[in-house]
């Protein structure tokens, strides 16, 4: 019969891990974890970051900026108060999975992210020239603003050009998107804006006819 060493339970009374009872084990699991963990935030847009991307400051948010702060842990938010983020961690005790929960708060600190950095410098790698029906053009501009914000993309600006509007597009990605999910065959044409690491970069012109 085995005795937990810090509190004298048996392995009648309670499941063991290791050499630990469920209970002492959960509190050696617990004075691990940090009582804090640092992640950015972005001044502009106020979506955060741990170790890897901005997400959303939101329940799913910080359940990837806590499993990147905790790593060897499985973390899942169970509801948040501000900063204060109460989660469920579940660690491998190496004899078994044992799950303790904890309250983390998160210490933000001021950053730009590169998109609202590439917003505020005009940055766009897109340009979608939409002519024909005023009534189309407004309806396709603004199922064109919906997929570049849903895709965490951004609609450089739009400008009233020669009947139609010219939409500037942070991505080339989300501009074929659009197009694919549109079903729009436009008419493509490249400009060359400079080069990187020795490649030629292009900004991409779609002529879009909508009569
Ligand atoms: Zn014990
Ligand atoms: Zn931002």
């Amino acid at each position: 019969m085995r005795f937990c060493p810090t509190c004298s339970n048996s392995e009648n009374d309670a499941r063991f891990y290791g050499n630990y009872c469920e209970a002492c084990m959960g509190k050696k699991v617990l004075v691990k974890l940090d009582d804090s963990v640092k992640a950015s935030i972005c001044g502009k847009c106020g979506r955060i970051k741990g170790s890897g991307f901005f997400h959303k400051a939101d329940e799913k948010g910080f359940e990837t900026v806590l499993n990147e702060r905790f790593r060897g842990y499985r973390v899942k938010v169970l509801g948040y108060s501000g900063l204060e983020v109460s989660a469920e961690f579940t660690a491998d005790t190496g004899s078994g999975e044992i799950v303790v929960d904890k309250e983390v708060r998160l210490e933000l600190s001021k950053v730009t992210c590169e998109r609202c950095y590439r917003k505020s410098c005009g940055y766009y790698e897109a340009v979608m020239q939409l002519r024909g029906s005023a009534e189309r053009i407004r309806r396709y501009e603004d199922k064109i603003c919906r997929k570049a914000q849903r895709d965490e993309e951004f609609v450089t600006k739009v400008e009233e050009n020669d009947g139609g509007i010219d939409i500037y597009l942070s991505s080339k990605k989300v501009a074929s998107a659009i197009l694919s999910e549109m079903g729009i065959k436009p008419i493509r044409s490249y400009t060359l804006s400079g080069l990187k690491n020795g490649r030629k970069i292009y900004k991409n012109t779609y002529a879009i006819h909508l009569w």
